[in-house]
């Protein structure tokens, strides 16, 4: 149950800065922005850039741990439903942090604990990201099971939502059946297009969502096959 899980009312009022310390903005006073009128959450300060990558159901960070030191500009945030494997890559962050001090790499990556099924756009604002993670997302076989997917037509429609046009959803999974469910319902969706093979091979987020994932790992040591899609966000369309 998310019961105890909060949200932020809206993403102005979400305090990335103490998840992100080394990126808080410089004139600390000036950017300093009032949020709701509750005495606890007066103010949040703000960072100097934006939060652009999301791995939805991050599990034990793997795939950040990967990318974090290869986009060191870029912020990161892993996103997970369970408290102690939030806790783990909480704590895993910090570990990496101290012992990078120097480099100062893994300052640009952080782990939260949220239901990405409920209030995306609490977080996110309209084309804030350039990438999402879908990696080996849970299948939930049954039919009964599939609203409980994290792709539907509704749930696109946030991703749409929070991602730039011409930024991109990366899905893989070694359930064939859920690879075409995905594949199915990010096609029929107006703000998606698939990315041909050719550009996905070359993209080196794919390679390291196939070799650094937990999951990844995992399927690779069982011999599975793993199925990899991408989605481009499209413009909106214009009207005459
Ligand atoms: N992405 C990781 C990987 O590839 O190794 C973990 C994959 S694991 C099979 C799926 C993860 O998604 C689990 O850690 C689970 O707790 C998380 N999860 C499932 N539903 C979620 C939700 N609605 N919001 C956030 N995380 C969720």
């Amino acid at each position: 149950s998310d019961h105890s899980l909060t949200y932020p009312a809206s993403p102005a009022s979400m305090d990335w800065a103490s998840y992100y310390p080394a990126f808080v903005a410089k004139n600390e006073e000036s950017e300093y922005v009032a949020t709701q009128p509750r005495e606890d959450t007066l103010a949040v300060r703000k960072l100097s850039k934006a939060v652009e990558i999301a791995d939805i159901g991050c599990g034990f960070g793997g795939l950040l741990f990967a990318l974090a030191p290869r986009l060191p500009e870029t912020l990161l945030v892993g996103m997970e439903i369970r408290t102690s494997v939030t806790e783990f890559v909480q704590e895993k962050i910090r570990a990496m942090r101290s012992q990078n001090v120097s480099r100062g790499e893994y300052q640009n990556v952080a782990c939260l604990r949220a239901n990405t099924m409920k209030f995306l756009p609490n977080f996110f604002t309209k084309s804030q990201l350039s990438k999402i993670f879908l990696c080996f997302p849970d299948p939930h076989f049954k039919t009964r099971k599939h609203k409980a997917r994290i792709v539907s037509t509704t749930l696109n429609s946030e991703y749409a939502y929070v991602l730039k046009p011409g930024g991109i959803v990366y899905t893989i999974t070694d359930v064939e059946d859920l690879h075409n469910w995905m594949v199915e319902h990010f096609v029929a969706h107006p703000s998606f297009e698939r990315v041909g093979e050719e550009e996905q091979e070359k993209d080196v987020c794919v390679q390291v969502m196939r070799t650094e994932t937990e999951e990844g790992k995992k399927v690779e040591r069982n011999g599975g096959h793993k199925f990899v899609a991408c989605f481009r966000r499209l413009e909106d369309p214009t009207w005459p």
